[in-house]
């Protein structure tokens, strides 16, 4: 089947995304955007996986957690998981490595977890845009170790990406797919970094306001929604594969 999937998208809980991102207004537009599957990807957390993926669920999306976690080089990691148990190991491994700073709501925006009624039951101390005491190798080796997807996040980017921070993607380093933003064509991106075109790409919004949600997505044809269906699509098995875009 063709799912029409955004697996970027953060929540209220990251500091730099608008309060308006509660899990209950981004289930509700991602069901007018048709959106199919999700991933909530907030920086350096996973605390509004469960309750969005319970929202969602109820209208018949399919929600995946997620974290975009930011390496040692301060690189950011798409990092995607299905199940609660590995939500709470990539949660802690975020928690036994991050290096704590002090949020300072009134400068860098305030870190909360709500509830369906959209009260604060929650707000995280520390920065949660600060790096990990782990290189990207290490992330991605983490995610492997737990049956993870791990995505280098908007490689094109000037900022916070593997070409900005590194110039290169290291030949060793092991991904599921390559994240690219609108702004870049796959095949100039190849190119330019001397990248194999058959690497899998994939577009999604990096939404932090409520507007943002699926208005960049990619579309997957795979057998089952779930992330071992996502894997076969990123690995072109089992007839599933990533639509083309340019
Ligand atoms: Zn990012
Ligand atoms: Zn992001």
């Amino acid at each position: 089947m063709r799912v029409k999937a955004d697996l970027h998208i953060h929540s209220v809980i990251s500091p730099c995304a608008d309060l308006e991102m509660s899990p209950v207004n981004i289930v509700n537009r991602a069901l007018a955007n048709n959106l199919q599957l999700i991933a909530i990807a907030d920086h350096n957390s996973t605390l509004h996986g469960p309750l969005t993926k319970e929202l969602a669920k109820r209208h018949g999306i399919h929600c995946l957690y997620g974290a975009e976690i930011t390496s040692k080089e301060e690189i950011h990691c798409l990092c995607i998981v299905e199940t609660e148990n590995q939500r709470v190991a990539l949660q802690d491994f975020i928690e036994n490595n991050i290096l704590k700073i002090s949020n300072k709501p009134d400068v860098f925006g305030y870190q909360v977890v709500v509830n369906e009624q959209e009260e604060i039951i929650q707000e995280v101390d520390y920065y949660l845009h600060a790096a990990l005491n782990k290189s990207i190798n290490e992330v991605s080796e983490f995610l492997q170790s737990i049956q993870g997807i791990f995505i280098p996040a908007h490689v094109d980017r000037l900022k916070y990406s593997l070409t900005s921070q590194l110039g290169f993607i290291p030949p060793d380093l092991k991904f599921d797919a390559l994240e690219i933003s609108k702004n870049s064509k796959v095949s100039d991106f190849c190119s330019h970094n001397r990248i194999e075109s058959s690497k899998t790409f994939i577009r999604n919004s990096d939404a932090h306001y409520i507007h943002q949600v699926g208005e960049i997505y990619t579309e997957y044809e795979i057998n089952d929604i779930s992330l071992a269906g996502l894997r076969d699509a990123f690995d072109k098995k089992n007839g599933a594969f990533v639509y083309p875009f340019q």
